[in-house]
């Protein structure tokens, strides 16, 4: 309730089909959108009728951030429709990616007298977003609170096809759009991206290309998630047969083999990549690297992924000058043990506290879970 309860739905159903997740099969891939007369009278509601209100609207959103009023041009064609996604591999040239009456509920909203700040907390589609620069400059100067979550799952082509997610291209496309607009606005903001470990079709290598990608671009990711079965997503099918079933099951050569993670040993070391920065993760990395052969990448150097040496207490966390801490939330509960109070000139994460943020919560510092 505390997380909701200054929170609008503007709109039901996915037509994103991430195998990982169920949205797609439990609310439909045909969104439903509210007219904007209800959507502004909800949020009046909210400043008049709920308890604690202070100004700040903390989500406009749903299943996701962007497809308000976004769907398939054509009705007929659209309820004939079988494909799983509409964004999957690309963008379909049937679906409509105007921007524009979201922008509109945006703008109204700002608007509406004693209402202070709205934020935008939902996921953001950021291939779809991309497609309105008009509507990332809209988000990035007047919804975000100091950082945004987005969520490429993984830098991978193997993994990100059997996720039906797309490419990291379309990361580095939002990013630029969102440090212009956000060094046009003279803000300081950050983008929080979240990943997968161990999600069906991830082998060793692509876990440890990701942790090379994390490192490049200074992230340190602070919780993990990792890959789940749940109930009616797609890939929990492939993590029970091994198959990769948006090719087609066959029990024989015509079905195409997933590498699914399995076993303690694996998931943990998945886990341990995107945690590479950690060093009571670096004797299970050393290992794996040196059976890899990428010993190459152990080392001192700027250019290596871990070093050779080994701390006293390697249950510390230190962190060099402008390194980020990201937080990323986790999938299961498979949280890394909480850590003593921030120290003067560390970053704050997750577990000691998030960077300040306008949350339309009362209780300014409280620890609150990310959605
Ligand atoms: S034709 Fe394209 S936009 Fe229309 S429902 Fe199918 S995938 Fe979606």
């Amino acid at each position: 309730w505390e997380m909701i309860r200054f929170s609008i739905n503007i709109m039901r159903g996915c037509f994103g089909g991430c195998t990982f997740c169920s949205i797609t099969e439990h609310e439909g891939r045909i969104i439903q959108s509210r007219s904007e007369e209800s959507i502004i009278r909800e949020i009046e509601d909210v400043r008049d009728k709920v308890q604690g209100f202070t100004g700040t609207i903390s989500d406009l959103g749903g299943p996701t951030a962007n497809m308000y009023r976004l769907g398939c041009r054509t009705p007929e064609i659209e309820a004939a429709c079988r494909k799983p996604s509409c964004v999957y591999p690309g963008i379909c040239q049937n679906l409509t990616t105007n921007h524009d009456p979201l922008i509109k509920i945006y703008r109204r909203g700002r608007e509406i007298k004693g209402v202070k700040k709205i934020l935008i907390g939902s996921g953001l589609r950021y291939d779809l977003a991309i497609q309105s620069p008009e509507y990332v400059k809209e988000l990035v100067q007047h919804h975000v609170g100091g950082y945004l979550k987005i969520a490429p799952e993984h830098t991978e082509s193997g993994p990100l096809t059997k996720m039906m997610k797309p490419g990291i291209g379309n990361y580095d496309k939002f990013k630029q759009l969102f440090d212009k607009f956000t060094a046009e606005a003279g803000k300081k903001q950050f983008l929080i991206p979240y990943f997968i470990a161990a999600h069906p079709g991830t082998s060793d290598e692509d876990m440890m290309h990701l942790a090379i990608w994390l490192k490049k671009n200074g992230f340190r990711a602070d919780q993990v998630q990792t890959f789940y079965p749940s109930t009616m997503a797609t890939a929990t099918a492939m993590y029970h047969t091994g198959i990769n079933t948006l090719k087609g099951v066959h029990r024989d050569e015509r079905g195409e083999k997933v590498d699914v993670v399995r076993g303690e040993k694996r998931r943990r070391l998945h886990k341990a990549f995107l945690r590479y920065h950690d060093p009571a993760n670096w004797p299970l990395l050393r290992e794996a690297l040196k059976t890899m052969g990428r010993a190459d990448l152990i080392g001192n150097g700027k250019h290596h992924l871990i070093p050779t040496f080994q701390p006293m207490n390697t249950g510390g966390c230190g962190a060099r000058k402008n390194e980020k801490f990201l937080t990323i939330p986790s999938m299961v509960s498979e949280k890394v043990p909480a850590k003593t109070g921030p120290k003067p000139g560390q970053t704050l994460t997750q577990h000691t506290g998030l960077p300040p943020r306008v949350t339309g919560n009362a209780r300014p510092g409280s620890k609150k879970k990310p959605r």
